[in-house]
């Protein structure tokens, strides 16, 4: 039997170059917009009142949220059919391709296997025409493999508290930020700002890469 090489493994980085690896949803894409019109289309609504996603998605006029099963299933029949209408971060993709010019860029995304297809396409319609790892579950001991790869320094980017962590934990020397970017998420979403640089607009973010990696 013929082993394909997963994404990790096939991942190429130049070994000087310094390395910026990327979250997309919340980050590259406007996820939480996205997601609300396609599961508005199927007759729910989404209501911004925390830092979560199933937990978000009401039928119009009730009171509790639906469950997590059914959460589940608009999650998994929008990474197949509605992914593609996402919208890029406003000021995402001229950030990255400047960083490019001196750095290698990985996309590191926790999207399902069967959305790959979809996202590709996604990433390369909207200028992030950069490696892509899918990964599942925590980041950081992907983001300690990647970074171990090259003697530059090394920048991940999330919205997640949790992933920022684990990168934290697994690969400490690579610098960590925090990016969020519905303006309604940005209240509820769980920082540590000690720990994680928090930025929300990509010029500014991308700014604070430029003096982390290319110091
Ligand atoms: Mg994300």
């Amino acid at each position: 039997m013929e082993l394909r090489p997963t994404d990790l493994q096939a991942c190429a980085v130049h070994p000087t170059a310094p390395l910026v690896i990327v979250d997309v949803d919340e980050v590259l894409a406007q996820f939480m917009r996205g997601f609300g019109l396609f599961i508005e289309r199927h007759g729910f609504e989404l209501r911004i009142d925390r830092y979560a996603l199933f937990q978000n998605i009401y039928r119009p006029g009730e009171t509790e949220h639906v469950d997590l099963i059914l959460g589940r299933g608009l999650f998994d029949d929008f990474f197949r059919d509605g992914a593609e209408d996402l919208l890029p971060s406003i000021g995402a993709a001229d950030a990255l391709a400047g960083l490019s010019r001196r750095a290698s860029v990985v996309i590191l995304t926790n999207a399902p296997e069967h959305g790959r297809q979809a996202r590709v396409r996604w990433l390369k319609t909207h200028g992030f025409d950069y490696p892509l790892v899918i990964n599942s579950g925590p980041k950081g001991p992907s983001a300690a493999e990647l970074s171990a790869r090259t003697r530059g320094p090394a920048a991940f980017i999330d919205d997640l508290l949790p992933q920022l962590e684990s990168v934290a934990q697994a690969a400490p020397a690579v610098g960590r930020f925090q990016m969020v970017a519905d303006e309604r998420l940005r209240p509820l979403a769980p920082c540590d700002p000690i720990r994680h640089t928090r930025i929300d607009d990509w010029p500014a973010l991308a700014a604070a890469l430029e003096t982390r990696l290319f110091p």
